[in-house]
C-alpha cells in the first residue's frame, strides 16, 4: 500500500518579470521550510524558461528536498536538439533542474496551434529525457454548452496521451481559465470521474492512479472543496501563483482538505 499522493502546481505563465520570480520562489521555499506541508503533498513552480536556472539556485539554496518543492517549465520541443530555432528541448530543461514540463496547455493549444498530435510527441520525447509530463486537458465554454464536453476529453486523452502514459493530466476547462469562475463541485466530480474512466486506454493498465488536477481560477477560497473531491489530486493554478502567501494558503488549504489516501 502506498500512499496517494497530492499536487499543488504554480504556472507563472508569462508573467513574473525576473528578479521578481527569483524572490516569489524564495518566498515559496522559505514559506514550506517553516511550515512544512504534509510529505503527500507535492510543490511544483513553473516559471518562465529564462527563470529557470535562477529559480532552480534559489530552491537550492532553502535545500528542500525535490518530492517537496520540484521545478517544471511551461512547454519543451518534441526532439532532443537539432536546428530548431528558439526551441528548447526537455534535456535542456532538464539540465536546468526542472523535473516537469507543463505541455498541451490550452494557451498553447489556442496561441500556437497545437494538436493532440504534437502535444503527444512532446509527451513522448519529454518522457525519454526524464521529465515528467504534466499535459493539460478541457472542453471550451461552447463545447460545454452544446454537451460535448466529455467526447472533447475522450478524443484529447487519447491524443495528446501516450500509451503507456506516465505522468500527470490536469483538467482545466478553458471557461474556467482566468475567469474568476469554477465548476461545481458536482460537475467537477462528475468530468474527474469520466476522466479517470478514460485514462486506463491510454494507461494500458487499470492498476496505476495517474494524478488527475484541476486547474482554472484557483484560489484558497476554493481550494479545500476542490481538494476534498475524492478524484481529484491535486490542482494547477495560474494567476493565486504570482502572489507567495496566496500560493502558500492555497498549499495550506490543500494539506488540511487531504488526509492521506492509500492505493494497492
Ligand atoms: C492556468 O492557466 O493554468 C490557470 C489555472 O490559470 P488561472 O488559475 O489564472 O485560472
Amino acid at each position: 500500500m502506498t500512499t496517494v499522493p497530492k499536487f499543488v502546481i504554480g504556472n507563472w505563465k508569462m508573467q513574473a518579470r525576473h528578479e521578481y520570480g527569483l524572490e516569489l520562489a524564495r518566498g515559496v521555499a522559505q514559506g514550506l521550510r517553516d511550515n512544512p506541508p504534509p510529505s503527500h503533498l507535492h510543490t511544483i513552480l513553473c516559471p518562465p524558461f529564462t527563470q529557470l536556472a535562477g529559480v532552480h539556485s534559489e530552491l537550492d539554496e532553502i535545500g528542500l528536498p525535490n518530492e517537496q518543492l520540484a521545478l517544471g517549465a511551461q512547454d519543451c520541443y518534441p526532439a532532443a536538439s537539432g536546428p530548431f530555432t528558439g526551441d528548447i528541448s526537455p534535456q535542456m530543461i532538464k539540465a536546468l533542474g526542472a523535473s516537469y514540463v507543463i505541455l498541451g496547455h490550452s494557451e498553447r493549444r489556442q496561441n500556437h496551434g497545437e494538436t493532440d498530435a504534437v502535444i503527444r510527441q512532446k509527451v513522448k520525447a519529454a518522457t525519454a529525457a526524464g521529465v515528467t509530463p504534466i499535459v493539460c486537458i478541457g472542453e471550451h465554454l461552447a463545447e460545454r454548452n452544446e454537451g460535448r464536453a466529455a467526447s472533447v476529453l475522450a478524443s484529447q486523452i487519447e491524443g495528446s496521451l501516450t500509451r503507456g502514459f506516465r505522468g500527470i493530466v490536469a483538467y482545466e476547462p478553458v471557461w474556467a481559465i482566468g475567469s474568476g469562475i469554477t465548476p461545481s463541485h458536482e460537475e467537477l466530480q462528475r468530468k474527474l470521474t469520466l476522466i479517470r474512466a478514460l485514462l486506463p486506454m491510454r494507461l494500458m493498465t487499470d492498476d496505476i492512479r495517474v494524478p488527475v488536477l484541476y486547474g482554472g481560477s484557483v484560489t484558497s477560497v476554493q481550494a479545500p472543496s476542490i481538494m476534498s473531491i475524492e478524484a481529484v489530486d491535486g490542482v494547477l493554478v495560474g494567476s493565486a501563483s504570482l502572489e507567495a502567501q496566496s500560493f502558500l494558503d492555497i498549499i495550506t488549504a490543500a494539506a488540511e482538505a487531504t488526509t492521506p489516501q492509500l492505493t494497492s
